[in-house]
Protein backbone atom coordinates (compact mmCIF):
# COMPACT_ATOMS: atom_id res chain seq x y z
CA UNK A 1 0.00 0.00 0.00
CA UNK A 2 1.20 3.47 -0.85
CA UNK A 3 1.17 5.58 2.80
CA UNK A 4 1.64 8.71 0.43
CA UNK A 5 -2.21 8.76 -0.69
CA UNK A 6 -3.78 6.84 2.35
CA UNK A 7 -3.14 10.12 4.34
CA UNK A 8 -4.95 10.98 3.15
CA UNK A 9 -30.00 -11.26 11.35
CA UNK A 10 -29.06 -14.59 11.56
CA UNK A 11 -29.61 -16.35 8.44
CA UNK A 12 -29.91 -19.76 9.26
CA UNK A 13 -30.82 -21.95 6.39
CA UNK A 14 -31.29 -25.42 7.90
CA UNK A 15 -31.80 -26.92 5.05
CA UNK A 16 -29.77 -30.20 6.02
CA UNK A 17 -31.66 -30.38 9.03
CA UNK A 18 -34.73 -29.67 6.96
CA UNK A 19 -34.26 -32.81 5.63
CA UNK A 20 -34.12 -34.59 8.87
CA UNK A 21 -30.12 -35.03 9.05
CA UNK A 22 -28.60 -35.90 12.26
CA UNK A 23 -25.97 -33.84 13.76
CA UNK A 24 -22.46 -34.19 12.60
CA UNK A 25 -21.28 -38.05 13.92
CA UNK A 26 -18.01 -39.45 13.31
CA UNK A 27 -19.49 -42.65 11.07
CA UNK A 28 -17.21 -45.75 11.90
CA UNK A 29 -14.79 -44.97 14.87
CA UNK A 30 -16.34 -44.83 18.17
CA UNK A 31 -13.68 -42.89 19.59
CA UNK A 32 -13.44 -40.07 17.59
CA UNK A 33 -14.84 -36.86 18.72
CA UNK A 34 -15.29 -33.73 16.38
CA UNK A 35 -14.96 -30.08 17.51
CA UNK A 36 -16.21 -26.44 15.82
CA UNK A 37 -12.94 -24.93 14.26
CA UNK A 38 -12.45 -21.33 15.86
CA UNK A 39 -14.07 -18.38 14.39
CA UNK A 40 -11.17 -16.57 15.12
CA UNK A 41 -7.88 -16.72 12.88
CA UNK A 42 -5.54 -15.40 15.82
CA UNK A 43 -5.15 -11.85 14.75
CA UNK A 44 -4.94 -9.41 17.58
CA UNK A 45 -5.73 -6.47 15.41
CA UNK A 46 -8.74 -8.17 13.19
CA UNK A 47 -9.79 -11.37 15.32
CA UNK A 48 -12.29 -12.02 13.79
CA UNK A 49 -10.08 -12.13 10.22
CA UNK A 50 -9.27 -16.03 9.40
CA UNK A 51 -10.83 -19.52 11.06
CA UNK A 52 -9.06 -22.65 12.73
CA UNK A 53 -9.46 -25.77 12.09
CA UNK A 54 -8.29 -25.70 7.91
CA UNK A 55 -6.05 -24.79 5.38
CA UNK A 56 -7.30 -23.64 2.23
CA UNK A 57 -5.14 -25.46 -0.58
CA UNK A 58 -7.35 -24.06 -3.51
CA UNK A 59 -9.96 -21.17 -4.57
CA UNK A 60 -12.18 -21.35 -7.59
CA UNK A 61 -14.25 -18.35 -7.91
CA UNK A 62 -16.87 -17.17 -10.24
CA UNK A 63 -18.93 -14.93 -10.75
CA UNK A 64 -20.84 -12.11 -12.90
CA UNK A 65 -20.87 -8.81 -12.14
CA UNK A 66 -23.02 -6.31 -13.85
CA UNK A 67 -21.52 -2.34 -13.54
CA UNK A 68 -25.15 -0.69 -14.69
CA UNK A 69 -26.95 -2.60 -11.04
CA UNK A 70 -23.74 -3.43 -9.07
CA UNK A 71 -24.91 -6.58 -9.21
CA UNK A 72 -22.99 -9.79 -8.43
CA UNK A 73 -24.03 -13.47 -8.89
CA UNK A 74 -21.46 -16.39 -8.44
CA UNK A 75 -20.04 -19.27 -6.00
CA UNK A 76 -16.63 -19.73 -4.67
CA UNK A 77 -15.48 -23.34 -4.56
CA UNK A 78 -12.20 -24.48 -2.08
CA UNK A 79 -10.36 -27.24 -1.77
CA UNK A 80 -9.23 -27.76 2.28
CA UNK A 81 -7.27 -29.64 4.51
CA UNK A 82 -9.10 -30.78 7.85
CA UNK A 83 -6.14 -29.66 10.62
CA UNK A 84 -8.72 -31.24 13.23
CA UNK A 85 -11.57 -33.52 13.58
CA UNK A 86 -13.99 -30.68 12.42
CA UNK A 87 -17.56 -30.41 13.53
CA UNK A 88 -18.25 -27.35 12.01
CA UNK A 89 -16.19 -24.20 10.55
CA UNK A 90 -16.51 -20.91 9.36
CA UNK A 91 -15.42 -18.57 7.12
CA UNK A 92 -15.40 -15.03 6.44
CA UNK A 93 -18.57 -13.22 4.29
CA UNK A 94 -20.10 -10.30 4.39
CA UNK A 95 -22.68 -8.10 3.04
CA UNK A 96 -23.93 -10.61 0.19
CA UNK A 97 -26.47 -13.21 0.31
CA UNK A 98 -25.87 -17.07 0.39
CA UNK A 99 -27.47 -19.21 -1.24
CA UNK A 100 -26.28 -22.46 -0.60
CA UNK A 101 -22.88 -24.19 1.17
CA UNK A 102 -22.53 -27.91 -0.21
CA UNK A 103 -19.27 -29.81 1.42
CA UNK A 104 -18.60 -32.46 -0.50
CA UNK A 105 -20.72 -32.30 -2.71
CA UNK A 106 -23.90 -32.46 0.00
CA UNK A 107 -25.81 -29.58 0.84
CA UNK A 108 -25.21 -28.70 4.27
CA UNK A 109 -26.60 -26.40 7.08
CA UNK A 110 -25.28 -22.69 7.53
CA UNK A 111 -25.78 -19.83 9.43
CA UNK A 112 -24.87 -16.18 8.67
CA UNK A 113 -24.04 -13.46 10.91
CA UNK A 114 -21.74 -10.56 10.33
CA UNK A 115 -18.90 -11.78 9.13
CA UNK A 116 -18.96 -15.13 10.00
CA UNK A 117 -20.48 -18.13 7.55
CA UNK A 118 -20.43 -20.79 10.04
CA UNK A 119 -20.82 -24.29 8.17
CA UNK A 120 -22.27 -27.73 9.60
CA UNK A 121 -22.07 -30.47 7.38
CA UNK A 122 -23.74 -33.66 7.14
CA UNK A 123 -20.93 -35.66 8.98
CA UNK A 124 -17.95 -34.85 10.82
CA UNK A 125 -14.36 -33.84 8.81
CA UNK A 126 -11.50 -36.17 9.84
CA UNK A 127 -8.38 -34.07 10.61
CA UNK A 128 -5.98 -34.28 7.73
CA UNK A 129 -8.43 -35.09 5.08
CA UNK A 130 -9.36 -33.51 2.28
CA UNK A 131 -12.61 -31.51 1.26
CA UNK A 132 -14.16 -29.70 -0.70
CA UNK A 133 -16.53 -26.31 0.15
CA UNK A 134 -19.00 -24.59 -2.60
CA UNK A 135 -20.65 -21.21 -1.63
CA UNK A 136 -23.16 -20.27 -4.78
CA UNK A 137 -24.27 -16.36 -3.60
CA UNK A 138 -25.52 -13.07 -5.21
CA UNK A 139 -26.25 -9.38 -3.81
CA UNK A 140 -24.53 -6.26 -4.45
CA UNK A 141 -20.85 -6.27 -2.72
CA UNK A 142 -19.56 -3.20 -1.17
CA UNK A 143 -16.52 -1.92 1.01
CA UNK A 144 -15.75 -2.08 4.40
CA UNK A 145 -14.73 0.92 6.58
CA UNK A 146 -11.40 0.40 9.06
CA UNK A 147 -10.52 1.93 12.42
CA UNK A 148 -8.54 4.40 10.44
CA UNK A 149 -11.50 5.48 8.14
CA UNK A 150 -10.23 4.18 5.24
CA UNK A 151 -12.00 2.12 2.92
CA UNK A 152 -11.46 -1.37 1.23
CA UNK A 153 -13.15 -3.92 -0.59
CA UNK A 154 -15.42 -4.28 -3.65
CA UNK A 155 -15.18 -0.72 -3.95
CA UNK A 156 -17.36 0.50 -6.88
CA UNK A 157 -16.24 3.09 -9.68
CA UNK A 158 -17.87 4.44 -12.12
CA UNK A 159 -17.39 1.96 -14.85
CA UNK A 160 -16.89 -1.01 -12.27
CA UNK A 161 -14.97 -1.73 -9.23
CA UNK A 162 -11.72 -1.07 -7.71
CA UNK A 163 -11.02 -4.30 -5.35
CA UNK A 164 -8.57 -3.99 -2.84
CA UNK A 165 -8.27 -6.22 0.43
CA UNK A 166 -5.93 -4.85 3.02
CA UNK A 167 -6.43 -5.38 6.02
CA UNK A 168 -10.07 -7.26 5.49
CA UNK A 169 -11.36 -6.66 2.20
CA UNK A 170 -11.54 -9.68 0.87
CA UNK A 171 -14.40 -11.05 2.73
CA UNK A 172 -16.79 -8.42 1.03
CA UNK A 173 -16.48 -10.31 -2.60
CA UNK A 174 -15.77 -14.08 -1.90
CA UNK A 175 -15.85 -16.25 0.97
CA UNK A 176 -12.86 -18.38 2.58
CA UNK A 177 -10.48 -18.41 5.27
CA UNK A 178 -8.98 -14.71 5.19
CA UNK A 179 -6.21 -15.88 7.44
CA UNK A 180 -2.70 -13.60 6.39
CA UNK A 181 -0.93 -16.94 6.87
CA UNK A 182 -3.22 -19.30 5.11
CA UNK A 183 -1.88 -18.81 1.58
CA UNK A 184 -3.57 -20.85 -1.33
CA UNK A 185 -4.08 -20.78 -5.12
CA UNK A 186 -6.61 -19.36 -6.69
CA UNK A 187 -8.35 -19.36 -10.27
CA UNK A 188 -10.60 -16.88 -11.35
CA UNK A 189 -13.52 -16.93 -13.81
CA UNK A 190 -15.29 -13.46 -14.06
CA UNK A 191 -18.29 -12.67 -16.48
CA UNK A 192 -19.28 -8.90 -17.54
CA UNK A 193 -20.61 -7.23 -20.22
CA UNK A 194 -18.51 -7.17 -23.28
CA UNK A 195 -17.04 -3.99 -22.98
CA UNK A 196 -15.77 -4.11 -20.00
CA UNK A 197 -12.62 -5.40 -18.22
CA UNK A 198 -12.33 -7.84 -15.42
CA UNK A 199 -8.56 -7.78 -14.14
CA UNK A 200 -7.41 -10.87 -11.60
CA UNK A 201 -4.21 -11.96 -10.66
CA UNK A 202 -1.60 -13.82 -12.03
CA UNK A 203 -1.93 -14.96 -15.79
CA UNK A 204 -4.81 -14.69 -18.43
CA UNK A 205 -5.89 -18.32 -19.27
CA UNK A 206 -8.76 -17.03 -21.65
CA UNK A 207 -11.01 -14.99 -22.57
CA UNK A 208 -14.88 -15.54 -24.33
CA UNK A 209 -17.65 -13.84 -25.62
CA UNK A 210 -20.69 -15.47 -25.93
CA UNK A 211 -23.92 -13.62 -26.36
CA UNK A 212 -22.86 -9.74 -25.36
CA UNK A 213 -20.78 -11.03 -22.10
CA UNK A 214 -17.53 -11.71 -21.95
CA UNK A 215 -16.06 -14.39 -19.18
CA UNK A 216 -12.19 -13.61 -18.12
CA UNK A 217 -10.57 -16.71 -16.96
CA UNK A 218 -7.16 -15.57 -14.95
CA UNK A 219 -4.70 -18.46 -12.99
CA UNK A 220 -3.09 -17.61 -10.09
CA UNK A 221 -0.05 -19.92 -9.72
CA UNK A 222 1.84 -19.11 -6.84
CA UNK A 223 0.35 -19.18 -3.06
CA UNK A 224 -1.34 -15.96 -2.52
CA UNK A 225 -2.96 -14.76 1.09
CA UNK A 226 -6.46 -13.59 0.21
CA UNK A 227 -6.06 -10.08 1.14
CA UNK A 228 -3.82 -9.93 -1.93
CA UNK A 229 -6.71 -11.20 -4.12
CA UNK A 230 -8.02 -8.48 -6.89
CA UNK A 231 -11.02 -8.81 -9.29
CA UNK A 232 -11.27 -5.12 -10.48
CA UNK A 233 -13.48 -4.24 -13.25
CA UNK A 234 -14.21 -1.31 -15.33
CA UNK A 235 -13.03 0.27 -18.92
CA UNK A 236 -9.26 -0.92 -19.66
CA UNK A 237 -6.86 -1.16 -22.25
CA UNK A 238 -4.93 -3.89 -21.95
CA UNK A 239 -1.03 -4.42 -22.96
CA UNK A 240 0.31 -7.98 -22.72
CA UNK A 241 4.60 -8.45 -22.94
CA UNK A 242 5.92 -11.26 -22.57
CA UNK A 243 9.16 -10.81 -20.31
CA UNK A 244 10.79 -14.22 -21.22
CA UNK A 245 11.03 -15.89 -17.63
CA UNK A 246 6.41 -14.73 -17.42
CA UNK A 247 4.39 -11.73 -18.99
CA UNK A 248 3.43 -8.57 -18.17
CA UNK A 249 -0.05 -7.05 -18.33
CA UNK A 250 -0.63 -3.54 -18.11
CA UNK A 251 -4.69 -2.21 -17.78
CA UNK A 252 -5.01 1.49 -18.04
CA UNK A 253 -8.45 2.86 -17.57
CA UNK A 254 -8.43 5.80 -20.49
CA UNK A 255 -11.05 7.90 -18.31
CA UNK A 256 -7.41 8.55 -15.99
CA UNK A 257 -5.51 10.27 -18.80
CA UNK A 258 -1.93 8.21 -18.41
CA UNK A 259 0.51 9.12 -20.83
CA UNK A 260 2.31 6.06 -22.75
CA UNK A 261 5.55 7.50 -21.18
CA UNK A 262 3.81 6.74 -17.71
CA UNK A 263 6.06 4.59 -14.99
CA UNK A 264 3.66 1.65 -14.96
CA UNK A 265 4.33 0.82 -18.33
CA UNK A 266 8.03 0.46 -17.11
CA UNK A 267 7.47 -2.58 -14.64
CA UNK A 268 9.14 -5.07 -16.37
CA UNK A 269 12.59 -2.57 -15.96
CA UNK A 270 11.50 -2.14 -12.65
CA UNK A 271 11.25 -5.57 -11.97
CA UNK A 272 14.17 -6.90 -13.47
CA UNK A 273 16.22 -4.21 -11.63
CA UNK A 274 14.86 -5.03 -8.51
CA UNK A 275 15.91 -8.54 -9.27
CA UNK A 276 19.07 -7.70 -9.06
CA UNK A 277 18.79 -6.73 -5.22
CA UNK A 278 16.49 -9.07 -4.13
CA UNK A 279 16.93 -11.92 -5.72
CA UNK A 280 14.55 -13.58 -9.05
CA UNK A 281 10.81 -11.95 -8.56
CA UNK A 282 8.99 -14.58 -7.12
CA UNK A 283 5.59 -15.07 -9.90
CA UNK A 284 5.23 -15.77 -13.36
CA UNK A 285 3.01 -12.78 -13.94
CA UNK A 286 3.60 -8.75 -13.05
CA UNK A 287 1.98 -5.72 -13.92
CA UNK A 288 -0.47 -3.30 -12.68
CA UNK A 289 -3.65 -1.64 -13.09
CA UNK A 290 -4.24 2.48 -13.47
CA UNK A 291 -7.81 2.61 -12.53
CA UNK A 292 -9.80 6.11 -11.70
CA UNK A 293 -10.72 5.62 -7.99
CA UNK A 294 -10.63 8.57 -6.03
CA UNK A 295 -11.93 6.43 -3.33
CA UNK A 296 -10.27 4.88 -1.18
CA UNK A 297 -7.67 6.66 -3.52
CA UNK A 298 -4.37 4.55 -2.83
CA UNK A 299 -2.37 1.79 -4.23
CA UNK A 300 -2.26 -1.84 -2.96
CA UNK A 301 0.39 -4.05 -3.73
CA UNK A 302 -1.98 -6.89 -5.26
CA UNK A 303 -0.52 -10.04 -5.86
CA UNK A 304 1.10 -9.77 -10.00
CA UNK A 305 -0.75 -6.34 -10.27
CA UNK A 306 -0.38 -3.48 -7.79
CA UNK A 307 -3.33 -1.51 -8.54
CA UNK A 308 -3.25 2.28 -8.58
CA UNK A 309 -6.03 4.88 -8.18
CA UNK A 310 -4.32 7.48 -10.96
CA UNK A 311 -1.57 7.35 -12.71
CA UNK A 312 1.83 6.64 -10.73
CA UNK A 313 5.10 8.22 -10.25
CA UNK A 314 8.03 6.16 -10.33
CA UNK A 315 8.38 5.59 -6.66
CA UNK A 316 5.02 4.63 -6.15
CA UNK A 317 5.49 1.98 -9.00
CA UNK A 318 8.96 0.89 -7.17
CA UNK A 319 7.01 1.09 -3.81
CA UNK A 320 4.43 -1.41 -5.10
CA UNK A 321 6.97 -3.66 -7.21
CA UNK A 322 9.12 -4.09 -4.35
CA UNK A 323 6.12 -5.04 -2.34
CA UNK A 324 5.97 -8.26 -4.87
CA UNK A 325 8.95 -9.94 -2.72
CA UNK A 326 8.14 -7.92 0.53
CA UNK A 327 4.42 -8.51 1.35
CA UNK A 328 3.24 -10.54 -1.45
CA UNK A 329 5.48 -13.42 -1.82
CA UNK A 330 7.18 -12.92 2.01
CA UNK A 331 3.77 -11.68 3.79
CA UNK A 332 3.44 -10.89 7.50
CA UNK A 333 1.66 -13.70 9.45
CA UNK A 334 -0.59 -10.99 11.55
CA UNK A 335 -1.30 -7.58 10.86
CA UNK A 336 1.03 -6.18 13.73
CA UNK A 337 3.83 -7.27 11.48
CA UNK A 338 2.83 -4.74 8.48
CA UNK A 339 6.56 -3.04 9.00
CA UNK A 340 7.59 -6.20 7.21
CA UNK A 341 5.42 -5.09 4.50
CA UNK A 342 5.97 -0.96 4.61
CA UNK A 343 9.45 -0.65 5.93
CA UNK A 344 10.34 -2.28 3.34
CA UNK A 345 8.71 -1.49 0.11
CA UNK A 346 9.71 2.10 1.27
CA UNK A 347 13.42 1.33 1.69
CA UNK A 348 13.44 -0.26 -1.61
CA UNK A 349 11.97 3.52 -2.68
CA UNK A 350 14.80 5.27 -0.70
CA UNK A 351 17.17 2.40 -2.52
CA UNK A 352 16.12 3.45 -6.19
CA UNK A 353 17.04 7.13 -5.60
CA UNK A 354 20.85 6.05 -4.05
CA UNK A 355 20.77 4.17 -7.80
CA UNK A 356 19.24 6.62 -10.14
CA UNK A 357 20.14 9.84 -8.72
CA UNK A 358 22.58 9.69 -6.06
CA UNK A 359 20.69 10.88 -3.00
CA UNK A 360 21.90 7.76 -0.65
CA UNK A 361 19.21 5.72 2.03
CA UNK A 362 21.39 7.67 4.51
CA UNK A 363 20.12 11.10 3.35
CA UNK A 364 16.50 9.61 3.17
CA UNK A 365 16.85 8.52 6.96
CA UNK A 366 18.82 11.64 7.66
CA UNK A 367 15.39 13.94 6.64
CA UNK A 368 13.38 11.27 8.46
CA UNK A 369 15.86 11.83 11.87
CA UNK A 370 15.69 15.26 11.91
CA UNK A 371 12.04 15.11 13.16
CA UNK A 372 12.69 16.41 16.73
CA UNK A 373 12.37 14.11 19.91
CA UNK A 374 8.95 15.99 20.66
CA UNK A 375 7.04 15.08 17.34
CA UNK A 376 4.24 12.86 17.84
CA UNK A 377 5.47 10.62 15.17
CA UNK A 378 8.08 9.26 17.33
CA UNK A 379 5.28 8.22 19.69
CA UNK A 380 3.66 5.50 17.09
CA UNK A 381 5.35 1.96 17.69
CA UNK A 382 6.13 0.65 13.69
CA UNK A 383 6.68 -2.91 15.42
CA UNK A 384 3.10 -2.48 16.77
CA UNK A 385 1.34 0.60 15.65
CA UNK A 386 -2.57 -0.99 16.42
CA UNK A 387 -5.17 -0.94 13.85
CA UNK A 388 -5.67 2.55 13.90
CA UNK A 389 -2.48 3.46 13.09
CA UNK A 390 -2.20 0.21 11.17
CA UNK A 391 -0.74 2.55 8.14
CA UNK A 392 0.30 5.29 10.06
CA UNK A 393 3.52 7.11 8.42
CA UNK A 394 5.87 5.75 11.13
CA UNK A 395 5.30 2.61 10.08
CA UNK A 396 6.86 3.40 6.37
CA UNK A 397 9.57 5.84 7.50
CA UNK A 398 10.37 4.30 10.84
CA UNK A 399 9.77 0.96 9.49
CA UNK A 400 12.92 1.89 6.47
CA UNK A 401 14.99 3.71 9.04
CA UNK A 402 15.10 0.33 10.97
CA UNK A 403 16.29 -1.09 8.11
CA UNK A 404 18.81 2.14 7.60
CA UNK A 405 20.00 1.03 11.38
CA UNK A 406 20.30 -2.20 10.76
CA UNK A 407 22.59 -1.50 7.60
CA UNK A 408 24.48 0.88 9.05
CA UNK A 409 25.25 -1.58 11.61
CA UNK A 410 26.22 -4.36 10.01
CA UNK A 411 27.37 -3.44 6.60
CA UNK A 412 26.61 -3.53 2.82
CA UNK A 413 27.62 -7.25 2.28
CA UNK A 414 25.66 -8.65 5.38
CA UNK A 415 22.93 -6.67 4.72
CA UNK A 416 21.91 -7.27 1.35
CA UNK A 417 22.55 -10.64 1.66
CA UNK A 418 20.31 -10.46 4.63
CA UNK A 419 17.55 -8.99 2.42
CA UNK A 420 17.78 -11.74 -0.54
CA UNK A 421 17.90 -14.54 2.36
CA UNK A 422 14.56 -13.26 3.66
CA UNK A 423 13.08 -13.06 0.37
CA UNK A 424 14.49 -16.62 -0.61
CA UNK A 425 14.29 -18.18 2.27
CA UNK A 426 10.26 -17.41 3.21
CA UNK A 427 9.03 -17.02 -0.60
CA UNK A 428 5.06 -17.79 -0.83
CA UNK A 429 5.29 -17.95 3.06
CA UNK A 430 4.01 -16.41 5.71
CA UNK A 431 6.52 -14.71 8.65
CA UNK A 432 6.95 -12.83 12.02
CA UNK A 433 9.13 -10.00 12.96
CA UNK A 434 11.26 -12.30 15.11
CA UNK A 435 12.27 -14.72 12.06
CA UNK A 436 13.03 -11.20 10.48
CA UNK A 437 15.92 -10.56 13.54
CA UNK A 438 16.85 -14.23 13.92
CA UNK A 439 17.65 -14.28 10.43
CA UNK A 440 19.47 -10.82 10.54
CA UNK A 441 21.60 -12.46 13.56
CA UNK A 442 22.09 -15.66 11.67
CA UNK A 443 23.40 -13.79 8.77
CA UNK A 444 25.73 -11.19 10.34
CA UNK A 445 26.47 -12.93 13.14
CA UNK A 446 25.41 -10.03 15.32
CA UNK A 447 23.37 -10.02 18.17
CA UNK A 448 20.51 -7.37 17.15
CA UNK A 449 17.75 -7.71 19.86
CA UNK A 450 18.67 -4.14 21.13
CA UNK A 451 18.83 -2.82 18.13
CA UNK A 452 15.34 -3.97 16.63
CA UNK A 453 13.93 -3.22 20.32
CA UNK A 454 14.86 0.01 19.97
CA UNK A 455 14.04 0.86 16.29
CA UNK A 456 10.44 -0.95 16.60
CA UNK A 457 8.92 -1.16 19.80
CA UNK A 458 10.03 1.80 21.91
CA UNK A 459 7.97 5.01 21.31
CA UNK A 460 10.01 7.85 21.29
CA UNK A 461 12.90 8.91 18.77
CA UNK A 462 15.54 5.86 18.81
CA UNK A 463 19.35 6.71 19.17
CA UNK A 464 21.02 5.71 15.55
CA UNK A 465 22.21 3.65 14.71
ZN1 LIG B 1 3.13 -0.17 0.62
Amino acid sequence: MSRAVRWVCVAVAALAMGAGLSPPTPATAQVASFSPGSSNGGDSYFPLQGNGGYDVLRYDIVFSYVPGTKRMAGSTSLTALATQNLSRFNLDFTGLVVRYVKVNGAVAAFSHQGQELTVTPRAGLRSRGTFTVDVGYDGNPTHVVDPDGSIEGWVVTSDGAYVVGAPQGAMTWFPGNHDLGDKATHTFRVTVPSGTTAVANGALTYKRTVGGQTTWAWTSREPMANWLATATIGRFNMTKVSTGSGMNYTFVDPSTGTAPTNPVYQTPDIVSSLSTLYGPYPFYASGGVVDNAPSPGYALETQTKPLYPFPPFTQLVVHEVAHQWYGASVTPTSWRDVWLNEGFATYTEWLWDERTSGRSAQEHFDSAYARPSSDPFWQVRPGDPGPRDLFHPTVYSRGAMTLQALRATVGDLAFFDILRAWADQFRHRSVTTQQFVDLAEQRSGRQLDDLFQRWLYMPGKPSFP
